[in-house]
């Protein structure tokens, strides 16, 4: 990608497309095509056919989507499957239609087979069935991956596909119950430590084991592989160890500081007992993450203080 090339973020207010944006400006790229989803709705079939036939951008970075948690995806399952479907058709489609160079497709560890060997390798794609609570989200963004191989293979489009790990970083959503993990325990800890109060509910029985990558990390990766690969088959992005719930709990409680006791609300869900990604492919081809599980905790737990505590 040269410096002056016009490179169009799609999500860039949401965590993973700000990331890109900075990383891509720190990088000195500063032909940067952005819209916030109220100048362009990336639902709307025709607004997206008009912004790509007036803009004509040559990378496209896909990482709008609608996302959240165990429990939004599990409930809000018609709006996670149709949105998704409905911005992933418009944006790939247009994409092909006015030639740009190159997109990349942003996915998730969720596409895998609910209980799919560990670490998970990008061919366990379609071995088996998927955990049910994020069922809806989980098959648009394998149709997403599926268009990009079918665009390759069809019209040589360079369309690739990276499947992030659980992701957290600044810019997270920090509703209590629509979010993810790591962010909803930062707000409860929080909360609990500033209100004094003694004891702590996480979701789940907490032996589910999962594994964070801080969204900066990834933006590196996402550029890394703009730059670096070229195949229409998936490939993951991660850090290549987990932890279990209890363990995220009990660091991201001492980042907090708080003093009191945990207890476990079985009543949730706990989705898929574990989701550890095989970064095989992607150390092979030169690309490691940077930042320390909990060194990331600390840096998104001021941000929240600085600027989200009190929303
Ligand atoms: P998942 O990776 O798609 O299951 O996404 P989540 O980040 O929503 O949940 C990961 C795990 O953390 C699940 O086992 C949840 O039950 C557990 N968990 C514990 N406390 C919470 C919480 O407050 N919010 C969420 N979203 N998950 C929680």
């Amino acid at each position: 990608m040269e410096k002056k090339a016009k490179i169009y973020i799609a999500g860039h207010r949401g965590m993973v497309g700000s990331a890109i944006h900075r990383k891509l400006q720190a990088l000195g790229y500063d032909n940067l095509l952005l819209r916030t989803s109220g100048e362009l709705d990336l639902r709307n079939q025709q607004a997206v056919a008009d912004f790509f036939a007036a803009e004509q951008p040559e990378y496209v970075f896909l990482a709008a989507a609608k996302v959240g948690g165990i429990w939004a995806n599990n409930t809000l399952r018609a709006d996670f499957l149709y949105e998704n479907l409905a911005i992933q058709n418009n944006v790939i489609h247009q994409a092909y239609v006015q030639g740009v160079k190159k997109l990349m497709f942003l996915g998730s560890s969720c596409i895998y087979p609910k209980l799919a060997p560990q670490p998970i390798k990008e061919e366990y794609l379609l071995t088996g069935l998927l955990e049910p609570t994020n069922e809806p989200y989980a098959i648009a963004k394998i149709a997403g991956i599926k268009l990009c191989e079918a665009y390759h293979d069809q019209y040589g489009c360079n369309f690739i596909s990276v499947m992030p790990t659980n992701l957290y970083g600044y810019r997270d959503n920090y509703h209590p119950e629509h979010s993810h993990v790591l962010p909803a325990l930062i707000r409860r800890f929080h909360e609990a430590k500033t209100a004094n109060q003694p004891v702590v509910t996480v979701w789940g029985s907490g032996t589910p084991r999962r594994e964070f990558l801080f969204a900066d990390d990834l933006a590196d990766a996402c550029v890394f592989l703009m730059e670096n690969y070229d195949n229409p088959s998936l490939i993951n992005i991660g850090m290549g160890e987990d932890l279990s719930i209890k363990e995220l709990a009990m660091l991201v409680k001492s980042v907090v500081g708080y003093e009191g006791e945990l207890v476990f609300d079985r009543s949730k869900p706990d989705g898929t007992p574990r989701k550890l990604m095989d970064v095989s492919k992607l150390h092979k081809l030169g690309w490691r993450h940077t930042t320390p599980l909990e060194a990331g905790i600390r840096m998104v737990y001021d941000d929240f203080v600085a600027n989200c505590a009190n929303q």
